[in-house]
């Protein structure tokens, strides 16, 4: 029996298993996920106020179509012989998919790094929850104004003072120039504080 297996259980990873099992029809097909997580993170929503509630169990998706969740971190990929090394057992696949994603590296050696926060990570969200628990207020500071950076200070905007610090001219400039002239002059106009351009 052919045999695919897919490595990451965010996004990319649950949509190669759908897409498998929609291939699959009535041909003799194992499909395998594998990835230490037990749900995959809904990260788009992690800058809400409550980022566990941005999962959803993997086992509730992938029973239901008949792929199988190894719960490992895959260390090693052997393309030669098809082989991968997950949690030092071996697993052969005859496709492979590798959707491990991406991971932030926080700069730890900044001075005054233990009071960054980063809303990658369910585990990093959970962690900001936690810091500001009973914290309304205070003074927040978002180093970026793309998308993540606007839905970080909005969400922060509740809770206290917000500067947003981005090294463009203007607030969102991924928008493109008409809408990022609009949501900078928003922005600037609504609650908090802007400070764009170049030190
Ligand atoms: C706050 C925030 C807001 C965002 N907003 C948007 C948005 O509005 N619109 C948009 O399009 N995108 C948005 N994104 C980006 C989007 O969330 C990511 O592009 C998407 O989640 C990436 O999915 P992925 O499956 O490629 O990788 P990931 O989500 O990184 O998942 C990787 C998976 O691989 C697993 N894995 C990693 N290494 C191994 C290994 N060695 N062995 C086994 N498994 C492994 C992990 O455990 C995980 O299950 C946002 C991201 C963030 C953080």
């Amino acid at each position: 029996m052919e045999h695919v297996v897919i490595v990451g259980g965010g996004f990319a990873g649950v949509w190669s298993a759908a897409g498998a099992a929609l291939a699959r029809g009535d041909a003799d097909l194992r499909v395998t996920l594998v990835a230490p997580n037990e749900h995959m993170v809904l990260r788009p929503r992690l800058y809400e106020p409550e980022p566990d509630l941005a999962k959803v169990e993997l086992g509730r998706v992938l029973g239901p179509i008949g792929v199988e969740h190894v719960r490992a971190t895959v260390s090693a990929i052997d393309t030669e012989r098809r082989v991968l090394v997950a949690d030092g057992e071996q697993l052969g696949y005859d496709r492979l998919v590798l959707a491990a994603g991406s991971a932030l590296v926080p700069p730890r050696d900044l001075p005054g790094a233990e009071r960054l926060f980063d809303i990658d990570t369910l585990d990093g969200a959970r962690r900001l929850t936690e810091h500001l628990r009973g914290r309304d207020g205070c003074t927040a500071v978002v180093v970026g104004a793309g998308f993540v950076g606007l839905e970080a200070a909005t969400a922060l905007a509740d809770r206290g003072r917000v500067l947003l610090v981005d090294r463009s001219d203007v607030v969102g400039h991924q928008l493109g120039p008409g809408r990022a002239g609009r949501s900078s002059r928003r922005w600037t106009g609504w609650a908090s504080s802007a400070a764009c351009g170049r030190p």
